[in-house]
């Protein structure tokens, strides 16, 4: 399971059984904040301190994907402000020959 930091910086991944169902004190490793995870607030249900240290990392797949959603974006609002663009700033004529010369790469190879 993730769990978030109070400091909301931080994400960490933590074994489910670490924490149990009556909740755990935990102690944020890198800002060292301390806070009770999951059950009941009653500091009685409380068990010792896990020091958070292991990191949790965005997997590789999901930041690829992230990557492509951006790049995308930007294509599109670049084509949406198209003539705009062209009439404030010539030079980004080259850009959109450039895309369209990719494209048609792609649609060539795509073919073969
Ligand atoms: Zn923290």
């Amino acid at each position: 399971m993730i769990i978030n930091c109070r400091c909301g910086k931080y994400q960490f991944d933590v074994k489910k059984s670490d924490i149990g169902t009556s909740g755990r004190e935990v102690q944020c490793g890198i800002c060292n904040e301390k806070w009770v995870h999951g059950g009941s607030v009653s500091s009685s249900n409380v068990k010792k301190i896990t020091n958070l240290t292991q990191k949790y990392r965005t997997p590789l797949t999901h930041k690829i994907i992230i990557f492509f959603i951006y790049v995308t974006a930007i294509i599109g609002f670049l084509d949406l402000i198209k003539y705009k663009l062209i009439t404030a700033a010539p030079i980004f004529q080259d850009y959109y020959i450039a895309k369209e010369k990719i494209i048609l790469e792609i649609i060539a190879i795509l073919q073969q």
